[in-house]
């Protein structure tokens, strides 16, 4: 099964907009097991509309069109569609009371051309627009599939789970198996050191396969299987995901496609434990990654962005000697870290006290390199661990994985101390 996706619009042409449209619908696509083979966008002009339009269903079997379906006179999608088709048009009844009552609603007279978003193509399914006006289009025409959805990402995301989904399931995939995935999230493992834990795996696979991708320090498996039931692509990639998780049990942190800082948040609210951080390269990166959690409230309290010596001083009492003098160790240290995380812990009251020095770059700090970077994780009744890292990469690279790596130990340590129970 091959899809095209058609874009329109005069915008996506000029780059005043960027097509995201067509990420979602072709990673969305991608998941149903239908390949995308052609992405086209299109002005908003009729007759170079219909060629895209008679060119998709040429090579391929599914068309979906997304913008185009607004009430003025440059929203040409459904006409040309519906003329592609030899159909006509006409105002659907539902969609016409949705916007008639937007606009009684907005006590604002309604201007004749907004019934255009309400017309549906001759013989077409309305696809209901929950968040907009404009309704969609499906139909089905000499075993071509068209979809028809408004430009808005707002609009075109829950009409496309919640109506054209739906449909495809129902009209377009009923003799094909659909195609299942389920992610592993993996933390504190490159892409390349996975696929060599994994390259048997790797190489063997016809189904289940088996996708491994890096995105912001964390490693993603992608497990696939085409199968006619959720239930039985789960049972197909259970004994896959079983030996993955057995060879990876210290860096696998989750089955489904969440951030290590909602495996942490979802671990301590468990374990009714506690975090604050005192921060200087990372300038609070961290507390914001965590924070960045709904429900991390509960987990997080408080922390201290420390980015002078001064503040190390005056906020968390790190002594002055440990920072400046001829054979000090300066404030990018370990010895410093391990006061940062202690301090932080005790000031703010909570089991764990995490922090992060290090030279983010672009230049050399204390005449240490840059990416050299120590980070401490304090327990309370219990040891400081403190780390050294020796990170690649930019300024925003290094101060990332500065923050995820802090994260990646910290999860280590809750899970260790979970298996104690
Ligand atoms: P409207 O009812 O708002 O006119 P429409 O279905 O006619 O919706 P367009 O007029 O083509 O859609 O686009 C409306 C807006 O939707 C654009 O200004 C843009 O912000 C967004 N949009 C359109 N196409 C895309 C796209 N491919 N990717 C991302 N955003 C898009």
């Amino acid at each position: 099964m091959k899809a095209e996706l058609i874009a329109v619009g005069t915008e996506l042409l000029l780059g005043q907009i960027v097509n995201s449209n067509a990420q979602y619908l072709s990673r969305e696509l991608a998941s149903l097991g239908i390949d995308v083979y052609f992405q086209t966008v299109v002005g908003d002009n009729l007759s170079r509309l219909s060629e895209a339009i008679e060119t998709a269903a040429k090579r391929a079997d599914i068309l979906l069109f997304t913008g185009g379906l607004g009430p003025t006179q440059d929203d040409l999608t459904k006409d040309a569609v519906a003329a592609v088709l030899g159909r006509g048009l006409h105002i659907d009844r539902v969609a016409m009371d949705n916007v008639e009552k937007f606009f009684q609603g907005r006590k604002v007279p309604m201007t004749e051309n907004n019934r255009r978003q309400a017309l549906v193509i001759d013989g077409a399914t309305p696809l209901t627009n929950e968040t907009g006006l404009a309704v969609g289009n499906a139909i089905a025409q000499d075993s071509k599939f068209y979809i028809l959805l408004p430009g808005p990402p707002s609009e075109m995301k829950p009409m496309f789970e919640h109506q054209a989904k739906p449909w495809i399931l129902q009209h377009v995939l009923t003799e094909e198996r659909a195609l299942y995935s389920k992610m592993l999230k993996f933390a504190g493992i490159g892409e390349s050191g996975l696929e060599t834990r994994l390259l048997d795996l790797i190489e063997q696979q016809t189904d289940p396969t088996l996708a491994p991708y890096a995105k912001e320090s964390e490693v993603t498996i992608r497990l696939s299987t085409k199968a006619s039931s959720e239930l039985e692509a789960m049972e197909r990639l259970e004994g896959l995901e079983a030996e993955i998780a057995r060879r990876l049990p210290e860096h696998l942190y989750a089955t489904e496609d969440v951030p290590i800082e909602k495996t942490i948040v979802d671990l301590m609210t468990e374990q009714g434990l506690t975090v604050s951080a005192a921060e200087s390269c990372t300038g609070g990166l961290l507390m914001q990654t965590i924070t960045s959690i709904p429900g991390s409230a509960t987990v997080f309290l408080g922390g201290i962005v420390c980015y002078s010596n001064a503040m190390k001083e005056k906020l968390l009492n790190v002594p002055h000697d440990l920072l400046e003098g001829e054979n000090a160790p300066g404030a990018v240290s370990a010895e410093t870290a391990k006061v940062l995380a202690e301090q932080v812990r005790m000031i703010v009251d909570t089991d764990f006290g995490l922090s992060v020095t290090g030279v983010a770059g672009p230049g050399y700090s204390e005449r240490k390199p840059v990416g050299l970077v120590y980070i401490g994780i304090s327990r309370r009744d219990g040891d400081t661990e403190v780390l050294e890292l020796n990170l690649k990469g930019n300024r925003d690279t290094i101060r990332l994985r500065s923050a995820k790596t802090v994260l990646y130990h910290l999860w280590r340590r809750l899970k260790s101390e979970q298996q104690k129970q």
